[in-house]
Order: C-alpha cells, then sequence, then structure tokens
C-alpha cells in the first residue's frame, strides 16, 4: 500500500503525455476543474497523428464533422471543413484552431520526450523524466500517447545498406519530399498505402508495393462539404453528438438499421448493398445490416460483394487476383477506404510484388530490395507496416508502477486494463483509449475517457483522497468480459492475417485481445455507471 502524502505539492495536478486531441481534450477537461495541467510532446508540433503521418494522400477515415473534439459549441459553429476527409494538413489546421481560440498554447511543451515516469511510494506523486534531464511531478499521470502512434519497423536483412530514403510512413519527411520521377518501393498494402499509392503514382517514376496482405477496401466517396451541407451539420451538431455516443462504433450513423441479412431475401439484399455502394464510408458495414460482422454467412455474402466491386476495376487478371482478400473474413482487419486505389494498378507505373507467397523479401541491398525472384531498384523505400497498436507508445516509454513493474513487463502476455483507463499496480495512472478499451471513431471515445478521468480526480479532490489505485479483480473482470465477447466475433480470426487489431502484426509477441468488441455505446454506458457509482473498480486512499 502506498502512503500518498499529499503534504509534498506536485509541479502539476496532471502530466499529460501527448498533444494530439486527447493532450488537447485533456487540456480543456482538467481546466475546467480547476486543475493544473501540463501536456508534453515529442513532436515539434500540436497534432498527434496528424503532424506525424504527413505522407501524400493522408487523410481521416471518418467523416469531418464527427472527427473532432465536441466540448465547445462555439468551436463547431465557428469551424469549416472543405472537405468530407479532411488531409493532414487540413486536420493539423483544425488542431491549431482549437489551440488558439482555447489559449491551450501555454500548457502545452513540444520537443519533449518524456523518457520515463515512476511511482513514488513515499509522495503518491508521479515523477515524470525527460528526454532533456528535466524531471517534473504531478498527482495524475495521463497517457495521452495515442492508440496507433508507435510505428512497427520491420527487420529485413541489410535494412541500413540502402543508400537513398528509407523512412516509416508515420515519419514522412516533415519538410516535404519531392519524389516526382523518382522510383518508390511501399512496403505494406494497408490503410496508409491505399491512401499513398493513387497520389504518388501520380507523379513518381514508378511504385512497387509490396504486398503481404489483400484487403476488404471500401469506397470513401470523397467530395467537398458545400455551404448547404455545412448549414445542415451545423444545425444538427446536437444531434450528431447523441449518434456518435450511441453508436456501437462511435460514429453519427443511423444504426442499427433493425434488419439481419441473413433474415433478407438475396434479390433485397443485392439491392440494399447496391444502394449504399455509392455512398462511401463505414456507413456501409454499419447502415446496411446489423449482422456483418457477427454472422458467418452474412459476413462471406458482404465480403464476395466487396470484392466483386473493387476488384472489377483492376484490369490484370494476375494483379486482380493478388488484391484478393483471401482466408479471413471481412472486418477481421480494419478496411481501409478507397480514394482510387484499384485504378492505380491499372498504371503502367505501377507495380504489385506479393511477399507472402510468391516473392518474400530476403534483403535490402544498397539500391534497392531482392526478394526470392528479382531485384529491385529504388530512390526510396517507405516503410508502410503499420503501428503497434494501444500498447506501442506506453510500452516505449518505461512507465513504472507501485512495486517497481514496468507497464511492459506487466503486459508481457496479457495487456489488461480496467476500460482501457486504469491498470491494477498503477496507482493514479490513467490512459485515454488504452489497450481493451473500444476501436471506434476516436475523438468520441476520447472525450468519454477524459471525462471519466477528470470526474474521478475530481472526486479525489472533492473528498480528500490521494490515489487511486485500481483494483485487481476489476481488472481480471474486464480482461475476462472484453476476451468473451472478442471470442463471440469475427475480429478473432484477424491473428491469421496478422491484424493490428489483435497486435498480430508483432514478431516478438503473442496475438491478444487489444480492443473490447461489446460496442462502444456499451461501453460509454459502463464508463457513465462507473462514475454515477462512485468508481468501484479502484480503491480510494485517504491522505496520510
Ligand atoms: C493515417 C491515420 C489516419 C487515421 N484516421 C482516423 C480516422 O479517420 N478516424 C479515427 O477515429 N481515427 C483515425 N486514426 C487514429 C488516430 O490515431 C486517432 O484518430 C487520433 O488522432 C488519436 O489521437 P490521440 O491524441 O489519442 O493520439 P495521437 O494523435 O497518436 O497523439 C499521440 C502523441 O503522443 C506523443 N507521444 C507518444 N509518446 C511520447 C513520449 N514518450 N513523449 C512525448 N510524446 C509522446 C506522440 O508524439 C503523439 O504526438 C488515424 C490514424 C492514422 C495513423
Amino acid at each position: 500500500m502506498s502512503t500518498g502524502n499529499s503534504n509534498v505539492k506536485p509541479d502539476f495536478d496532471v502530466i499529460g503525455v501527448g498533444a494530439g486531441f486527447a493532450g488537447l481534450g485533456l487540456i480543456h477537461y482538467a481546466r475546467e476543474a480547476g486543475l493544473s495541467i501540463r501536456v508534453f510532446d515529442k513532436a515539434s508540433d500540436i497534432g498527434g497523428t496528424w503532424t506525424w503521418n504527413r505522407y501524400p494522400g493522408a487523410a481521416s477515415d471518418s467523416e469531418c464533422y464527427y472527427y473532432c473534439l465536441t466540448f465547445s459549441k462555439q468551436l463547431l459553429q465557428e469551424w469549416k471543413w472543405s472537405i468530407r476527409y479532411p488531409g493532414w494538413e487540413e486536420n493539423l489546421r483544425y488542431m491549431h484552431f482549437v489551440a488558439d481560440r482555447c489559449n491551450m498554447w501555454p500548457h502545452i511543451t513540444l520537443d519533449t520526450k518524456i523518457a520515463g515516469a515512476d511511482f513514488q511510494k513515499n509522495t503518491g506523486l508521479w515523477l515524470v523524466r525527460t528526454e532533456k534531464g528535466e524531471q517534473f511531478t504531478c498527482r495524475y499521470f495521463v497517457s495521452a500517447m495515442g492508440m496507433i502512434s508507435e510505428p512497427v519497423i520491420p527487420d529485413f536483412k541489410g535494412m541500413g545498406k540502402f543508400k537513398d530514403p528509407c523512412f516509416h510512413s508515420a515519419r514522412w519527411p516533415q519538410e516535404g519530399l519531392d519524389y516526382s520521377g523518382k522510383r518508390i518501393a511501399i512496403i505494406g498494402s494497408g490503410a496508409t498505402t491505399v491512401q499513398m499509392l493513387p497520389v504518388v503514382a501520380e507523379t513518381a517514376a514508378q511504385v512497387t508495393v509490396f504486398q503481404r496482405t489483400a484487403n476488404f477496401v471500401m469506397p470513401a466517396v470523397q467530395k467537398p462539404i458545400t455551404s448547404e451541407w455545412d448549414k445542415e451539420i451545423k444545425e444538427n451538431y446536437d444531434k450528431i453528438i447523441q449518434k456518435c455516443r450511441n453508436h456501437s462504433f462511435g460514429m453519427a450513423f443511423d444504426s442499427p438499421v433493425g434488419r439481419n441479412l441473413a433474415d433478407t431475401p438475396p434479390e433485397e439484399v443485392e439491392k440494399i448493398l447496391e444502394e449504399h455502394w455509392p455512398r462511401g464510408s463505414f456507413r456501409f458495414v454499419f447502415e446496411t445490416f446489423d449482422d456483418l460482422v457477427v454472422n458467418a454467412e452474412s459476413n462471406r455474402i458482404v465480403g464476395d460483394f466487396i470484392i466483386r466491386k473493387t476488384l472489377s476495376k483492376v484490369k490484370d487478371p494476375e494483379t486482380r487476383e493478388l488484391l484478393k482478400p483471401k482466408g479471413y473474413p471481412f472486418f477481421a482487419k480494419r478496411p481501409p477506404l478507397d480514394h482510387g486505389y484499384f485504378e492505380a494498378f491499372n498504371r503502367d507505373n505501377v507495380k504489385l510484388v506479393d511477399i507472402n507467397e510468391r516473392e518474400p523479401i530476403v534483403e535490402f541491398t544498397e539500391s534497392g530490395i531482392r526478394t526470392t525472384k528479382n531485384h529491385y531498384e529504388f530512390d526510396i523505400i517507405v516503410l508502410a507496416t503499420g503501428f503497434q497498436a494501444y500498447t506501442g507508445a506506453q510500452e516505449a516509454l518505461p512507465i513504472r508502477g507501485q512495486n517497481g513493474l514496468l507497464l511492459k513487463e506487466k503486459w508481457t502476455e496479457v495487456s489488461a486494463s480496467i476500460m482501457g483507463v486504469f491498470v491494477s499496480g498503477f496507482p493514479n495512472l490513467f490512459m485515454i483509449t488504452g489497450p481493451q478499451a473500444p476501436f471506434a471513431n476516436l475523438p468520441t471515445s476520447i472525450e468519454q475517457n477524459i471525462k471519466y478521468i477528470v470526474d474521478c480526480i475530481q472526486k479525489m479532490q472533492k473528498e480528500g483522497f490521494a490515489l487511486c489505485e485500481p483494483k485487481r479483480d476489476a481488472e481480471e473482470a474486464w480482461v475476462a468480459h472484453t476476451a468473451d465477447i472478442h471470442r463471440q466475433t469475427l475480429m478473432a480470426q484477424g491473428d491469421k492475417v496478422h491484424s493490428w487489431m489483435m497486435g498480430a502484426n508483432l514478431k516478438d509477441r503473442n496475438p491478444r485481445v487489444l480492443i473490447y468488441f461489446g460496442g462502444a455505446n456499451n461501453y460509454y454506458d459502463k464508463l457513465r455507471d462507473s462514475a454515477n457509482s462512485g468508481f468501484p473498480e479502484v480503491e480510494f486512499r485517504r491522505r496520510a
């Protein structure tokens, strides 16, 4: 047990790591609660995801009007989006708008990597160290480090030999990179590549995509936000926010629709799918039928429809065959949205290489990549190899809890948490969208998490508690509940195809349950119920 001696005054009530949506939201709600707060980010700008991911074509897959923070009605009315899925520049401009208008800058320290955080038993405070050697204390330590912010860098033989630029897609040079007329390799074929390929192929001399797993891809249907649409959005913001709050994936969709594919006659199914396909976005999954991610046969039918629709765009039969997703159900991997991906393969300057079976990569060379069959020469290699989802950033930072255990060590086998927020053995540590939280429209989950965390802190402040210690039995119950739900979904098959949603894209660890699939809306209810009943998942301890 820790003493939590409250006589020692910390530098800040709250220290947050990360200045993306989560960090900015945290500043707002913490300040509103009268807490002192400082947020650190190793990046040179705020924006998180949107300052790091500057690759050509980088854009959100959530539609703009619900991919934002909702704490200020005024800001929602003032900001105008230009396009349905904003690119990184516009997302970043939006985040600057929020930080400027809410005067958040005094609470933000950039270019500062947090190098360690230790819970101090004698004071009950967290000691937070920066890479520059500074130290700060806080009572509440909050991870706003992002659920997909830590890149996965593959370890191909000879990677260091390649003499030209080679970088992860989330580390696209901040100053920009002139790739016109260049020969580009893209390793990986997930959401990043689906966005990047059509853009880079326009001016590159040649683009070669090295694919491990083909994806189910749905249409984005990008379009401008017209004045009429903007007006409609702004008149309906309360409803939009409510829809997100009550949706299983935190999105402003009209679902459940009250109909299952399994109970619908085939002609009617085809008609409904055809009708919804041109509308674009994840709506296709959620506004057609309610059983697509739970019923294997319904899933197969919609998967076949998607394959038919997308692959009919590809002229070359061999490429078409390679681009066909196989051996896993639709949504067992996070499906990307299409902005011209399949058409790009019809260009003379685009080539697809299957590195799963036909032509695995053997090594990098000084001038390119050698596979089992060929040597390809390149001027730029982009590692679009994804992220260590949910746990990556938190494991990269040594966070040491009550008994000297590192969070990374605690998560060796199971990435355990209570609702993705608390971890037993780590008092006064809070995570925004940590492991075993839902996979949803992130700003919705982020704001729900922050409100919950700040409510907990306010309770402690008001009632004179120095420590909140997450209970082990509550953690075991959440882990078991999350695993139980996971088993019942088709997403559990993601481990067959290296899905990051299960951490199956990592070499050095077992696939695991990282996501609560019981519905984001149900999860938000659970957060509310927990707050309303005084946070029964944690033990509060009084001041010594
Ligand atoms: C290309 C791309 C597109 C996406 N599109 C969508 C979408 O359409 N819809 C959706 O819901 N989600 C999307 N996401 C997920 C996205 O990460 C979230 O939407 C959201 O941006 C997360 O915000 P965050 O503040 O939690 O984390 P992030 O934006 O990831 O910010 C985390 C910050 O923490 C900082 N950090 C980490 N470790 C340290 C450390 N030790 N010291 C200091 N700073 C540290 C990082 O530098 C980073 O700036 C997308 C992600 C990517 C990569």
